[in-house]
This record gives structure tokens, C-alpha cells and sequence, in this order.
């Protein structure tokens, strides 16, 4: 299949009936899959009502069809087409952070989505992002997308167009480049069914956030013991991973440098992954920084990118300074832990 690319300027309010737009729009609309850039990562959407659009997600990403997708809207007005009972708290929440990077998950009205979006769960996983792209895309298509991040299953989140056709070009219908993304992670989930927020994946959107519109959050009891969520189907897959095996350490770049050495001196060619500040003190085969300990939505952004250009490095092994999970650095830790499959150098 053909890949189609469109380029958008990302600096400019991005319109509706921007002629990329409109094409990309019209595949949608006849049921073809297209990725585009969301504030969070590239997504990849196709229309909710088509079960046709929708198994061309799946197929697409190679993605097990047990895992459900968000479905993302261009306006507020439109939960009330596709959810019932929603609970004032969970408004609150939509009031306060949409368009953003918070995913709330509520009962769907039934009949309206194809069953294959929500994976026959009686729930359904709604956000408005906060892109111009994003949002011009789904106004134009008339039709709410459902939209997965634009990768092979298994590897890191797309934060460039040139992410999604590293992964995808010949599987898809098109691509939108509007640029980098910001926020660098995926949303955060928050289950809103029950008498008051629990977030099932951590993201931009925080749980001392979510607590200071809607009066109290928790966080998903066995996302805490940093295990699998089976809450999120998602969550009990591997993710984010680069091809050679990723371990992460906590402690001080001389203790980090003390395990390398010690992987080199067994023949490996080793990997860092470390924050901007300490990049330079290390001696490997390759050191990528990503982002700054001073500012850790620097280090949200540029995740995925340094774990995507560890496979063109000739690493064996790959070690990664541990985060705080204070604010965004719970999502952080979360993606990174998920991606070095719970593997600590202790
Ligand atoms: P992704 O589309 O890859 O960003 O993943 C979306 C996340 O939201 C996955 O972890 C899904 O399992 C989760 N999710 C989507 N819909 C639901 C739902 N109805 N109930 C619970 N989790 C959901
Ligand atoms: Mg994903």
C-alpha cells in the first residue's frame, strides 16, 4: 500500500480545510487508517463506526485485539453520543484538562461504536487532544477516530512523523507531519466508573492534578506495586522497548559507570540512557542523553526518541538511570520499567 505524506506547519493555526487535511479526512471517512500527531504521540486513527477501519488499526500495528482503543473527538459536546451515566467528577475533568493529555473512561452507550473499538467491554476510553492537527483531522472526517499510538506493537510511541513510517510506511494510508509532539508520553487513563477517579496509566495529566479538580484520585493499587494493571487490557503488554535488553539502576553516574565496566570487561558493548547532566561523564559504546533532571517534561519528550535510536547504535545491553516519580516522572518510570520489562540492577 501506498504511504501518503502530508506536511503541516505546526507554528500556524492548522485548518480544517487545509488541503492535507482534507485528504487525509477523506481516507478516513472511507474507512482507511491515518496517522497523525496528537500533543502526547503520533496516533493512528481510523473511524469508530466501521468495524472495516477499525481491524486496519489491529492489523496494522499488530496489535492484540483485547486491548481496546481510545477514542478521540474534536468536541465536548460529542461524550454524550457515545457515553451514559457519566459522573459529575468525571466532567469536572473534562472541563478542566480537555483539550489535553487525560483519557477518561466511561460506560458506552451501546450501538454507536463498532464492538471492536472497545474490545467488547461495556466501558469506553474517551479524549480530546490538544493538537491543531489532531483536532482539525477529526472535525473534518465528521466522525470520532479511534486512535492507538502510530507504532508496531511491542516498540516506543512515535514523537516524529518519521517515527510512524519507520514503523508503518506501506501499512497505512497516510501520514500528518506537523512536527515533534510535546508532551512526548501517552495520556493518562483514568477509570471514572466508579465514586471517584483511579488513574490506570500515569501521564502529563497527573493524580495531584486529577485530586485538585475532583477532590480525590487514586492511583490503580497495582500500578503502585509497579505490576501489570490488568484494569487497562493495555497495560499487560510489553511496551516501549528497544531490541537489546534495557536494565534500569538507580544511584550515582560512578556506581552507573562501575556496572558498565563490568559488562564490558564480559565482552558487551554497552548502552546509557542518561539524563542530559551526566551524559558526558560516561564511557560506552553509545550514551544517549534525554532531557534534563531539572525538568522532567524535557525528559517525557524526549524518552521514546532516545529509546528508538538505541537500534541504531551496536549495543548488546542497555543501562538507564532511574527518574523521581514525583509529577510526570511517575509516567516516566512507568513507561521506562514497562520498557526494560521491570528489570532493575539492583
Ligand atoms: P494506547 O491506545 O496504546 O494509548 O492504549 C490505550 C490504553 O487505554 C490501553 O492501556 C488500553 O487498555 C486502555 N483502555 C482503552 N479503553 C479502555 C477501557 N474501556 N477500559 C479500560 N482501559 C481501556
Ligand atoms: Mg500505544
Amino acid at each position: 500500500m501506498e504511504t501518503k505524506y502530508w506536511f503541516v506547519d505546526n507554528f500556524q493555526e492548522i485548518h480544517q480545510h487545509y488541503p492535507q487535511i482534507k485528504e487525509a479526512a477523506e481516507l478516513i471517512q472511507r474507512g482507511e487508517v491515518v496517522a497523525f500527531p496528537t500533543e502526547t504521540v503520533y496516533g493512528l486513527g481510523g473511524q469508530v463506526k466501521l468495524d472495516n477501519a477499525v481491524d486496519k488499526i489491529f492489523k496494522a500495528k499488530g496489535r492484540p485485539s483485547d486491548n481496546p482503543l481510545i477514542v478521540h473527538i474534536a468536541d465536548k459536546k460529542d461524550v454524550d453520543e457515545l457515553a451514559h451515566s457519566i459522573p459529575s467528577y468525571a466532567r469536572k475533568l473534562m472541563e478542566a484538562f480537555w483539550p489535553g493529555p487525560l483519557t477518561v473512561i466511561v460506560p458506552k452507550k451501546d450501538g454507536v461504536l463498532s464492538e471492536r473499538v472497545t474490545a467488547g467491554l461495556n466501558t469506553v476510553a474517551l479524549r480530546m487532544p490538544n493538537h491543531p492537527a489532531a483536532l482539525a483531522l477529526i472535525k473534518e472526517a465528521g466522525v470520532p477516530v479511534a486512535a492507538p499510538s502510530a507504532n508496531r506493537s511491542g516498540k516506543p510511541s512515535p514523537t516524529t512523523a518519521q517515527h510512524v513510517l519507520d514503523d508503518l510506511k506501506g501499512r497505512i494510508a497516510g501520514v500528518v507531519d506537523a512536527g515533534e509532539t510535546g508532551v512526548g508520553l501517552e495520556s493518562t487513563v483514568v477509570d471514572c466508573t466508579g465514586d471517584y477517579p483511579i488513574v490506570l496509566r500515569p501521564g502529563g495529566v497527573t493524580e495531584a492534578d486529577i485530586k485538585a479538580v475532583a477532590g480525590k484520585a487514586d492511583t490503580n493499587t497495582v500500578l503502585k506495586k509497579q505490576e501489570d494493571a490488568p484494569k487497562a487490557p493495555g497495560m499487560k503488554y510489553t511496551h516501549y522497548a528497544p531490541e537489546a535488553p534495557l536494565y534500569i539502576m538507580e544511584g550515582t553516574a560512578q556506581a552507573i559507570q562501575k556496572k558498565v565496566d563490568e559488562w564490558k570487561k564480559e565482552g558487551k558493548k554497552v548502552g546509557v540512557l542518561a539524563a542530559s547532566e551526566n551524559a558526558a561523564s560516561y564511557r560506552a559504546e553509545a550514551v544517549i542523553a534525554c532531557g534534563s533532571r531539572s525538568d522532567l517534561s524535557s525528559v517525557a519528550r524526549e524518552l521514546y526518541g532516545a529509546l528508538r535510536a538505541f537500534n541504531e547504535k551496536p549495543v548488546d545491553i542497555i543501562i538507564a538511570e532511574a527518574f523521581p516519580t514525583e509529577g510526570v516522572g511517575a509516567a516516566i518510570m512507568n513507561r521506562l520499567e514497562k520498557a526494560a520489562g521491570h528489570k532493575w540492577i539492583k
